[in-house]
Formats: C-alpha cells, structure tokens, sequence
C-alpha cells in the first residue's frame, strides 16, 4: 500500500482515493515562455512515476497537467501576483510574435521533449487562456461571499478572510509579518492579498474583458478553474515543485476551498530541486539545461530519466555529467541482461534444481515504491536482479528466463524505462564464434588478438565455464 508524504499534514500517509479504484491527479504544468528545463522534469517525472506507479497498483487514473499561457508574471516567485510582467507577453515582445505564438512554440516542444523522456502525456492539457470564463465565474462568487474586493478594476483575494491561510507552507499571516518585505499593490488592503484578476495597462498584449477592467486572470486562479473543470471540488492528488508551495499552492487553497466550502486537494506531492552547484536549476538563474545538451553530450534520453530518478522526489539533487555517466552504466548492465535473457538457454536439469526465485525482488520492489515512491531503492533491487540473474546466466543456472524476462519488464514499466534489446552485429557474433574455435585449440594468442579485435568494435566477450560466451556491448 502506497504511503506518500503529503506536505499538508507533514507526515508520509497512507494514500486512500475518495472514490474507490480510481485516483484524480493534477499537475501544475508549464509556463510557456521558454524551454522547458531538466529541473522542470524532476518535477513531472515524481507525477508520472506516482501515474504509473498507482496504475501498476490497478487504479485507474485521470491525470489533469495545465498549460500556463496567461498571468504568471515575471516577480510571482516574490510577490502576491500582482507585479512583474507578464512571462509570454515579454517574451513576444523580445521576440517580435504574438503571445500565442510564443506560448504555442513552447507548448509543442515541451510535450515533444515529454514524448521523448517517456512521460505519460496527461489526459488533458487544458491552456489557462480557454478557461477565462470560468476563472471569472469563481472570482464573481468570491466578491459576493466577501471574501474577495475589487479596486480600480483589480480584483484581490482577502487573505484575513481565509482563517486556514497558510496551513500548506507554516506561512501563516502571523508568520509572514516576521521580517516578510513585500512590494506592495497601491489597490491592495493587505499586503499577502493576492491578485485574482489585474487591470491590463493599455501597452499590455493580453487582454480579456471581465466585469471589473479589460484584464488578465492572476497566476493562481487558473488551477483552481482547471482543476474544478475536469477533476471536481476535492482531488486526490495535486503535484508541483517545492517552489509551487508558496504562494501559488497556498492561494490555491484559499481560493478553492473559499469558493466550494469544500476540502480542495487530499495529498499535496511537492518534489525537491534540481540543483546546478548547490543552486536551483531555474530559467531566471540562467544556470539550465535543456533535454537537447543533455543529448549533445551523447546521451540518451533514457540514461537521463534514469538520473534524475536515483534521488527520491523528496530530496533534492545535484546535477553533473557523472550522474548521467553513472546512468549509462546502470542501463547498460540492465539493457545487457535483458538481451541476453533472450538468446539464453539454460541446462535444464541443473537449472531445475537452482530455480531463479522472484518474489523477494518483486516484495522489495513493492516496498520500495510502496514508501513514498523510493526509485533509488526501487532501481537498486532492479540491479542486484541483474547483477544475481547474470551470476545464474553464467553458470546456466537460471531455469527460468521468461519469467525473469517479464519481471524486468514490470519495473521498467513502473519507472518508465524503455528496456532495448541489442541486435549484436553479425561481424561481432562471427569474430566471437571464430575466438570460441581457436580457443577450443588451446590458440591463446590468436583468441587475445580476436578479443581485442571485438573490443575495438565496441563489445564485449565473456566466458563461461562451459566454454560457451556471451557477447556484451562495451
Ligand atoms: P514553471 O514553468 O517555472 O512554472 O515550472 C514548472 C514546474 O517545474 C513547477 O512545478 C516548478 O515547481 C517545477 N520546477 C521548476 N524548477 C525546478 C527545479 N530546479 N527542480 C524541480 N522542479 C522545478
Ligand atoms: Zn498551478
């Protein structure tokens, strides 16, 4: 049974669904104003492994991921959303397009950058921009409840009208008095009230009309309305990066559980950072890399996935080219092993006798996924799989190869690593078969000089006792 660590209650709980069978889960997605970057993709990655992980489990899940093309402002990382510019409208305007062209650009290489680390796409990606009628529907309710106030066409969130406000992050209003220094709304009555709907200046690109101002929705309201459209008032899960706790995920809160009188999310999965030398990985640090340096570097989008699941969604992780070498090699003992549980016969009536038992893998495996989605642990048990069926390959001991076959397959699956079988070029297979000959003639000078020869093609030979081989790639 699935046990999470939920930033609401600050303990790892154990997940329960409010309708049986079946999990609601929204993703904060991308703003789309850039490339996306490999911190972005901690973060998805942690909701596509809880995706696959709970489908693996037999739920059925209904997986929401917005597109932010409106309102995430240029300062919302250290104001109330209600000062900065716009990300997109800036971007088009340094780029001489219009904000949906900038925001449609960025939309498709993301998701094709998605395609490639083998995310699941979600169910719907619905875009901030198409959803301005009902943004405007709950800050209406809002202002007749009273618990929001317009000024001057801006229309605000009252957070002393929230008595829970800050029950996600400890910032609570008495907390944030201590030391907070915020640049302040002149419209604005408090200084944490945030901003659900600012009057556009005239030179703004992105204007919609509203009762209050010819404006544009704040950051915050948008996933609210998405979530509420196509998940309903209370959600299972709800996932973000540690940044998104405060104050997108707060004001998240507020707003919802104003406007439904309901209980808005159940588990809140915040992942840790991407870190570059001890900093945060992020577009404004400019200290990023995109899916394609990774791959300039010459490697795979799978060795990549890999690194950025050896540390668990709840720690933070540094980046550096030798976790991604470290990756490469960990896939290569994997992808090796799984090639040679095809080609591999065993000696059955020894391998009778030694049966590859696999129900403690698939117990560790379980309990490792099981707390708090531990890949780390979960990759380990994959790797002794390897490193102890290669050990019953060896001595052709292992009795039970398809079974071994599918197993590996499971956890890749729950991982999202797409497994390779290696075709081995037929010249390497003739040079090993020609190695196996000279061998058998006690030629141990033409069988090195055969050896080297494979080794400088890029492969590997190996062999077993029986004076049978097996062909690796380098
Ligand atoms: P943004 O496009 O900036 O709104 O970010 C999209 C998602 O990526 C959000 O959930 C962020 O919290 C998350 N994120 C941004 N930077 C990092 C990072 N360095 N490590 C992990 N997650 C991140
Ligand atoms: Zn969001």
């Amino acid at each position: 049974m699935l046990k999470i660590y939920n930033t609401l209650t600050k303990k790892k709980e154990q997940f329960k669904p409010i309708n049986e069978g079946k999990v609601s889960l929204y993703t904060c997605g991308p703003t789309v104003y850039d490339f996306v970057h490999l911190g972005n993709f901690k973060s998805y990655l942690t909701a596509d492994i809880l995706r696959r992980y709970l489908e693996y489990s037999g739920y059925e899940v209904r997986h929401i991921k917005n597109i932010t093309d409106v309102g995430h402002l240029t300062e919302d990382d250290i104001a109330q959303g209600d000062s900065g510019e716009d990300k997109i409208a800036q971007k088009a305007l340094s780029e001489k397009k219009t904000p949906k062209e900038v925001a449609d650009f960025y939309e498709e290489y993301f998701k094709a950058a998605e395609k490639k680390l083998n995310i699941l796409p979600a169910h719907y990606f619905p875009r901030a921009t198409a959803h301005i009628p009902q943004m405007i529907k709950i800050i209406e309710k809002l202002l007749e409840k009273g618990l929001a106030y317009e000024k001057n066409g801006n229309v605000f969130f009252d957070v002393t009208k929230f008595p829970e406000y800050g029950k996600l992050s400890g910032n609570t209003l008495k907390n944030l008095k201590v030391g907070a220094r915020l640049e302040e709304h002149p419209d604005k009555k408090n200084p944490w009230d945030f901003a659900l709907w600012l009057k556009a200046p005239k030179v703004h690109l992105m204007k919609f009309s509203s009762p209050w101002s010819l404006g544009y929705p704040g950051w915050h309201i948008e996933c609210t309305a998405m979530s509420l459209e196509y998940l309903g008032e209370t959600i299972d899960i709800h996932t973000g990066g540690e940044d998104n706790i405060f104050p997108h995920h707060e004001a998240e809160i507020a707003q919802s559980e104003s406007y439904t009188g309901q209980k808005f999310v159940n588990f809140w999965v915040h992942t840790r950072f991407l870190l570059v030398d001890g900093e945060k990985m992020s577009k404004s640090k400019h200290n990023f890399y995109k899916l394609e340096d990774v791959l300039g570097k010459g490697f795979s989008p799978m060795e990549l996935r890999l690194a950025l699941l050896s540390s668990q969604h709840c720690n933070q992780l540094n980046f550096s080219w030798n976790l991604l070498s470290q990756s490469r090699a960990n896939l290569e003992s994997i992808n090796d092993f799984y090639t040679q549980l095809f080609a591999y016969e065993p000696k059955i009536e020894e391998a009778k006798l030694a049966n590859f038992t696999l129900d403690a893998y698939k117990q560790e495996f379980t309990a490792a996924m099981d707390d708090d989605l531990n890949t780390p642990k979960a990759l380990a048990v994959i790797l002794k799989l390897v490193s102890d069926g290669n050990k019953m390959m060896a001595e052709k001991l292992l009795g039970n190869p398809a079974e071994v076959k599918l197993l590996l397959e499971d956890f890749a699956q729950v991982l999202g690593l797409i497994l390779e079988k290696r075709e081995i070029p037929e010249e390497i297979k003739q040079l090993a078969e020609e190695r196996k000959k000279v061998r058998e003639n006690k030629d141990f000078a033409s069988s090195d000089d055969l050896r080297q020869k494979i080794e400088k093609l890029g492969y590997l030979v190996e062999d077993s006792k029986d004076g049978e081989y097996i062909i690796k790639k380098k």
